[in-house]
């Protein structure tokens, strides 16, 4: 199983689709179209090697009807306090 990017996530809304297909050609591991034309979310947790197709998908689509929102969490700095002795 492959493992989202931490906070990525997708949002559709068949409502405002205007069935172009875009986000289907961009990454169609993330998005279809139903019998309309109309966009279907198949997976709403982008995982980590679709995130440049989903952002190219949000930036192709013609009328706005999705939507990739959260960021990856940044990496926990390095303190050293794991590697300290333990405290009296
Ligand atoms: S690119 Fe946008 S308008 Fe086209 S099918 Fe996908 S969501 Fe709908």
């Amino acid at each position: 199983m492959v493992n989202p990017a931490p906070g990525l996530r997708l949002a559709a809304d068949a409502d405002v689709c205007a069935g172009a297909g875009q986000c289907v050609r961009a990454a169609p591991e993330l998005f279809d179209q139903d019998d309309d034309g109309l966009v279907v979310l198949l997976a709403a947790d982008v995982p980590e090697d679709s995130r440049a197709r989903a952002l190219d998908a949000v930036d192709l689509c013609p009328s706005g009807a999705i939507a990739l929102r959260g960021h990856p969490a940044p990496p926990a700095p390095d303190t050293g306090a794991d590697r300290l002795p333990p405290g009296p």
